[in-house]
């Protein structure tokens, strides 16, 4: 038999083997206990995490007969053909391949004769947003007059993309990320059943890969074991990922923050050489360093083992530079890799880089004295000759490469400073954000901030010390928005789909109320809500220019209430003039008065 792929073969086959998506595989199993079946759903989710699986899942739970705490037998003649893909009441389309509006008539066509075997007819409509306009009207007709034991499924990696007509007309879940953990622990059990040899090490590296999706971490452990004749060995992990850099990047950072510059150059080089190209590079030289950040902060913070590296390194790197020089060699990155997005001379940009992070300055730390500050021997004095010279004209190149911006794609006329603080691949969710927004009440807020201390204390340790540096920024019946004072903390908090349903679930016990968790850069806050209040036209009924005046606590709105006076100072110092409290004001509390400041 030839050889069949992990993820084809250890397909989950029941609710429970979804790896990461508890909340989904629990609420579907509900419904399916107590017979609340809907006709259409949405799965909504990245690539990889469970969508088509837990349709088929889905497909079979409806129509077994021999159900067990809502999971289908997987034993049964129904359960076995769905499995096999042969049953003709389960109908799987590729809407990639299938956007056309004659399919989706013939699917509304057929939808009306009853199944023939099952009990239901389940379409599983996969990539739906590839739909064109005229197969969205074709099935939105569908939806409207749903056929009786029809259950339409559509998964989508864009659920953006998708008529609100339909969305409204479906039961929505959103699948998860899977985290680097669960996508360890699934791939350690498929080892295990399979008797294979593996490092744990290399299981980590391949779920840090993948990036949340199981899918790609089970093709990349195919790989590996394809590369090194049925074990999973470390260094074929790094090889089959391209992360075989990440001593390269260990041994860079140490000569950087040891300001050898020439030894640091020789390394980029040799990282370039490895096959890494030059944006990828700086990408993984910022997640690298926001890696030492966290470990600095406590190490906790990161899971060691799923770096590469061990605790010794940790420890060595975090001794080796202060946050203050990390958060400048993270600023020098992002400044960087937006200039380099315009060059066809990457090697340049990255020289002149590398001798910039030498000098970056820091006040001597402990560590630092690890290399006794003698004085320059003349093999120092003679690199340190060389590098200037090197510097010189590495400026001069990039002068020139810059004054010639005609041969460059446009750069738009922008003002030269980019805002630092802008990171590459911050994904704000707006579509999230802006319903909690719409609903928002200080008073809500009000009660969030009371129990955040409460709410933190119910959450692992790890989770406390990452949400140590949030606040919550608005609240409503529904919601609350938390804000990041670092865009790369709000990264990670994002890639912790364990951290937002423990939220939830903690707020909920509190409150008595669900709501829905939504994380944003700080630096990202006030352009979210300055946006929120000019596309509501809430602006126009702040009184003009009034808000300029200055705000003391003896000035307090009329409207202040015992809630305000629970305020920490440093907010009630934002609160705004004792005119009509604007519309904006009543809904997120004084805060938005600091949007004028803005
Ligand atoms: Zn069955």
């Amino acid at each position: 038999m030839s050889y069949q792929a992990l993820y084809r073969v250890w397909r989950p086959q029941r609710f429970d083997e979804l790896v990461g998506q508890q909340v989904v595989t629990q609420t579907l199993k509900n419904a399916i206990i107590t017979h609340q079946i809907s006709h259409a759903y949405l799965f909504a989710g990245p690539r990889g995490t469970g969508k088509t699986s837990a349709a088929k899942i889905f497909a079979k739970a409806v129509n077994c007969h021999h159900l067990k705490d809502g999971e289908p037998c997987n034993e049964c003649e129904i359960c076995k053909a769905i499995t096999n893909g042969q049953l003709n009441d389960v109908i799987e389309i590729d809407a990639a391949s299938n956007n056309g509006v004659e399919e989706i008539r013939d699917i509304r066509d057929k939808a009306k004769y009853a199944p023939t075997q099952a009990d239901y007819k389940v379409y599983i409509i996969d990539e739906v947003h590839m739909l064109s306009t005229g197969a969205f009207n074709a099935l939105l007709k569908t939806l409207e007059e749903p056929p009786a034991n029809v259950i339409f499924i559509l998964a989508t990696t864009e659920p953006h993309k998708i008529p609100l007509t339909i969305i409204s007309r479906v039961q929505r879940f959103d699948f998860r990320r899977i985290s680097a953990q669960d996508a360890y622990e699934r791939m350690k059990y498929i080892l295990d059943q399979k008797q294979v040899q593996y490092e744990e090490k290399a299981l980590w590296v391949i779920a840090n890969a993948a990036e949340g999706g199981m899918r790609d971490a089970l093709s990349i452990l195919d790989q590996v074991l394809s590369f090194s004749d049925n074990q999973v060995q470390l260094k074929d992990a790094l090889t089959v990922t391209g992360s075989v850099t990440k001593q390269l990047l260990e041994k860079y950072f140490f000569e950087v923050t040891a300001h050898q510059s020439a030894d640091a150059l020789n390394t980029m080089k040799d990282i370039l050489n490895a096959g890494k190209d030059g944006q990828r590079f700086i990408e993984d030289l910022i997640s690298f360093i926001r890696d030492v950040l966290l470990y600095q902060e406590s190490p906790k913070l990161i899971m060691v083992e799923s770096t590469g590296l061990t605790d010794e390194d940790f420890q060595k790197m975090s001794a080796a530079a202060p946050a203050t020089v990390l958060y400048q060699m993270i600023d020098a990155l992002n400044g960087i890799q937006e200039e380099m997005r315009f060059t066809t001379h990457p090697d340049v940009y990255l020289e002149v880089l590398t001798v910039k992070l030498g000098q970056i300055d820091d006040q001597p730390t402990p560590a630092a004295t690890a290399a006794p500050a003698a004085a320059p021997s003349r093999d120092d004095q003679q690199t340190i000759a060389q590098l200037e010279a090197t510097v010189k004209q590495l400026q001069a190149t990039v002068n020139q490469l810059q004054a010639a911006p005609a041969a460059k794609p446009a750069k738009p006329a922008k003002p030269a400073s980019q805002p630092r603080v802008q990171q590459r691949n911050v994904e704000v969710k707006l579509s999230q954000i802006n319903p909690i927004l719409g609903k928002a009440t200080r008073r809500d807020l009000v009660e969030i901030q009371g129990l955040w201390q409460e709410l933190l204390s119910k959450l692992s340790v790890p989770q406390r010390s990452l949400l140590h540096v949030s606040k919550p920024v608005a609240a409503s019946t529904g919601g609350v928005i938390v804000a990041f004072d670092y865009a790369f903390l709000f990264q990670q908090a994002m890639d912790d789909s364990a951290l937002l349903t423990s939220m939830e679930q903690g707020l909920q016990e509190l409150t008595g109320t669900e709501r829905k968790v939504v994380f944003v850069p700080k630096d990202k806050w006030p352009q979210i809500r300055r946006e929120y209040i000019r596309d509501h036209g809430l602006d126009k009924r702040q009184p003009a220019k009034k808000s300029a005046a200055p705000s003391t606590s003896g000035q307090q709105p009329a409207e202040s209430t015992a809630a305000d006076e629970q305020r920490p100072p440093a907010a009630k110092d934002s609160v705004g003039p004792a005119d009509p409290v604007s519309k904006a004001q009543e809904l997120f509390g004084s805060e938005i008065v600091k949007i004028e400041d803005n």
